[in-house]
């Protein structure tokens, strides 16, 4: 396994970073998650859009152009020759010293990973808990900025673990219920698709993007509004998505079950179109 590291291909093996990256030491950095289906990049124009929104959101400088930028994740996939993927592209604030101020540290540390990873889309669904870790706030840390702090996300997974659930799903501090650990929620009800919206405290999915899109092309109606407990205990179908994820039913919360613990139809439709546009929607490879 080759591995990007700031300019070059490394082995895994020698793709070391510092103790006193910053990245690190602060979770100071941004980073994205995207996925490779037979050698086509999903939505890596989006992915690096929102990549380099995150950097600005934190006065971070990534020296690179987003057409470079775009070069180290297909050379990435090219020189491992991957064909499906998921690659982990990582700007960090860089080295400094063991003060937080980021004037200290004088060059982004940029990496890239890809591991193999089969398309997914199994037919199970998952079971989730609410748990009392809340979303943070858009007014002290935005989760639109897909930062390396992923502390709220940990420790909302640790309560799920504990609970013996696949996935926790966090209400934000108004107690609407906002986003799993690494992933975005909908629901439907009585033929709507429903999502919270984006000035709510949700990373913006790219997955949940390409979602709403697909919903539009078929006719099925979309709000996005905030979604109470009841609202997610008495849905008709329930699904998350996210890179990983891709489209997941959700057949349990909170004890609740959700549609007799079956893929509902309109889920279906979405996961059947999302399987269409997978090796479509995004930029190709060239393996030569
Ligand atoms: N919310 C959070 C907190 C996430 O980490 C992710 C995964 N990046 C998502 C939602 C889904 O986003 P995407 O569809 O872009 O992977």
């Amino acid at each position: 396994m080759k591995i990007y590291l700031n300019g070059k291909f490394v082995d895994e093996k020698d793709a070391k970073i510092s103790v006193f990256d910053h990245g690190l030491l602060y979770g100071d950095g941004v980073f994205e998650g995207i996925r490779a289906y037979d050698g086509v990049v999903f939505m890596l124009k989006e992915h690096i859009d929102r990549l380099y929104d995150s950097a600005k959101s934190i006065c971070l400088d990534i020296p690179l152009t987003k057409e470079e930028m775009i070069s180290v994740v297909l050379e990435t996939l090219r020189v491992n020759k991957l064909r499906d993927a998921y690659i982990r592209l990582v700007v960090t604030r860089g080295v400094g010293d063991l003060g937080l101020d980021p004037r200290k540290c004088k060059e982004p540390t940029i990496f890239c990973i890809a591991i193999p990873m089969p398309p997914l889309l199994g037919e199970d669904g998952i079971r989730a808990i609410t748990v009392s870790v809340r979303r943070l706030p858009v007014d002290v840390l935005n989760p639109a900025v897909k930062s390396l702090n992923y502390l709220n996300s940990v420790l909302a997974k640790i309560q799920a673990n504990y609970a013996g659930v696949d996935e926790a799903f966090l209400l934000d501090d108004k107690g609407f219920v906002v986003e799993g650990t690494g992933d975005n929620i909908f629901i439907v009800k009585n033929g709507v698709l429903k999502t919270p919206p984006v000035y709510s405290s949700i990373l913006k999915g790219i997955t949940r993007d390409v979602v709403i899109k697909l919903a539009n092309e078929e006719g099925i109606e979309v709000v996005e509004e905030p979604l109470t407990l009841h609202d997610i205990y008495t849905a008709d179908e329930l699904f998350i998505t996210g890179t990983a994820a891709e489209i997941v039913p959700v057949f349990e919360v909170d004890g609740r079950v959700i549609n007799n613990r079956k893929v509902g139809e309109i889920t279906k439709k979405l996961r059947e179109k999302f399987k269409e546009i997978r090796t479509k929607w995004g930029i190709k490879v060239n393996f030569k």
